[in-house]
């Protein structure tokens, strides 16, 4: 007989964070049965990828996109009600920087679908193509994996990807998956985020733009489901300590003090160091955290009238401020309604948010001819988006010192840079501890 063992209805896990990676490990254990609750400090979930609401209209705290390989994200977002189609506008892997680049994967399987598109790309010459596609097919024969990491500048060099290719093509696409600088960044982890996403299914290349905000996406369907099995998610209810037990841990809110089997601290870095700074067994992991540096994101939405529109929904500009632009109207009906991004660290950084404004307009401006002003526009700057995702970093484990403490969150150790699937997966991975610890099968 199959069956289980194990101290189930002792378990009760506390989730600390109602971000992507905190509701991927509420949901995760929800669904087990295994009871949880969610502790978020703030009114609303989602974190770093929450919905703002600005003059009626409904924004993200920053412009975000989804790429077809962050399986466990998608996954989890249709386990919880989401209908993946319906709730994103998928487009194949297109890059076009508006008159200087282009490149657009045709509907022919992986990895021919990225040879062609390399071998068509507009902006290059045509030995520059050749480059690029050698370049990928080198990758593929390593597997993507480098014997030693360095930087992307470094292996851009070593593969000879001349200026044009470095800023036409690889700089850009590091930036958005890294949002780190290519003289900074890991080379392994991007490579890591190119194997995914370009050496699988065409589907995984595939780039998904939301239509409804990223607090509805899935936190909030997650919160619903986990209610609904039973757990708790408490807002405005922020973890000020935790105390490790031999036999559990203790979180006190400014509504008391409770006991838990386990806790997943589910938190951003710098929240997460203070936390557990004053625990004398988790030392490591907080030097660990302390060393991080962090990449700001600055998104710009601008409301113009509803007739004005971009030639796509997501479409670069090279060697402007605005790095992406996305057209909301297109996207989500939300018409008129324009975003700019700038992602990592840059000299924008040295302009007041209104001048910074200001030169997007102006590029709007130019590149487009739009000559109306925007009704209104909102900058958002986040100025520790993301870790900073240099070579050979150490990333804390989501295992620590003491096994009844968790840590999840899209800096913990993984494959990926900061992004929802790094989060999720490591609240999954979290979540799979507790449970799998718990829950010995036994024949
Ligand atoms: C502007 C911007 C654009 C981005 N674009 C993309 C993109 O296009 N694609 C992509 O994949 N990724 C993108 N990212 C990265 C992505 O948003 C993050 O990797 C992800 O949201 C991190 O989730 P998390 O759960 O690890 O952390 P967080 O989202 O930081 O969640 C932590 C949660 O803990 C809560 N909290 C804090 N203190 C306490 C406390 N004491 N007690 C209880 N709760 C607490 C916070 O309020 C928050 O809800 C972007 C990030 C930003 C900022």
């Amino acid at each position: 007989m199959v069956g289980f063992q194990g101290v189930a209805e002792e378990l009760n896990i506390a989730v600390i964070g109602g971000g992507y990676a905190g509701m991927a490990a509420a949901v995760a254990l929800a669904e087990q049965g295994i009871p949880v609750t969610v502790f978020e400090s703030a009114q609303q979930l989602g974190g770093r990828a929450r919905g703002v609401m600005y003059n009626d209209t409904h924004l993200d705290n920053g412009q975000h996109l989804l790429l077809g390989c962050y399986v466990q994200t998608l996954y989890l977002i249709e386990k919880v009600g989401g209908n993946i189609e319906q709730d994103f506008l998928r487009l194949p892997l297109q890059l076009d920087l508006h008159g200087e680049f282009s490149l657009k994967a045709p509907r022919l399987p992986a990895p021919l679908h990225l040879l062609v598109a390399l071998l068509t790309a507009q902006g290059l010459t045509w030995s520059e193509r050749l480059n690029a596609a050698r370049f990928m097919l080198a990758l593929r024969r390593m597997k993507f994996r480098l014997p030693e990491d360095m930087t992307v500048t470094g292996l851009l060099a070593q593969y000879g990807q001349g200026a044009n290719l470095r800023i036409k093509l690889w700089e850009p696409l590091c930036i958005a998956a890294l949002n780190t600088p290519i003289h900074k960044a890991s080379a392994q982890v991007l490579l890591n985020v190119l194997r995914d996403a370009l050496n699988q299914s065409r589907a995984h290349s595939d780039m998904l733009l939301p239509r409804i905000n990223f607090t509805a996406l899935f936190p909030l369907r997650a919160s619903d489901y986990v209610e609904l099995k039973g757990g708790h998610v408490r807002l405005a209810c922020g973890a000020r300590t935790l105390h490790p037990l031999d036999d559990g841990i203790e979180i006190t809110t400014a509504q008391g003090t409770e006991r838990f089997s386990h806790a997943i601290c589910a938190v951003s870095p710098r929240v997460a160091g203070r936390l557990l700074r004053p625990i004398a067994e988790l030392a490591e992991t907080v030097a660990q955290i302390d060393s991080l540096e962090h990449q700001p994101i600055y998104t710009l939405y601008l409301q113009y009238p509803a007739h004005i529109t971009l030639p796509h929904g997501m479409l670069g500009l090279h060697q402007r401020y605005s790095q992406w632009l996305f057209d909301k109207g297109c996207i989500a009906d939300q018409h008129g309604l324009l975003a700019a991004v700038i992602s990592a660290e840059g000299i924008h950084q040295e302009l007041s948010q209104d001048e910074l404004a200001q030169k997007v307009i102006a590029e709007l401006r130019e590149e487009f001819g739009i000559m109306e002003q925007p009704v209104w526009y909102k900058v958002i700057a986040e100025k520790r988006a993301t870790f900073c995702c240099a070579p050979n970093l150490q990333r804390p484990s989501q295992l620590t010192a003491l096994p009844r403490l968790l840590l999840a969150g899209d800096y913990t150790a993984g494959d990926y840079p900061a992004t929802l699937e790094g989060a999720v997966i490591s609240g999954l991975k979290c979540a799979d501890v507790v449970s799998t610890y718990y829950y010995p099968v036994i024949a």
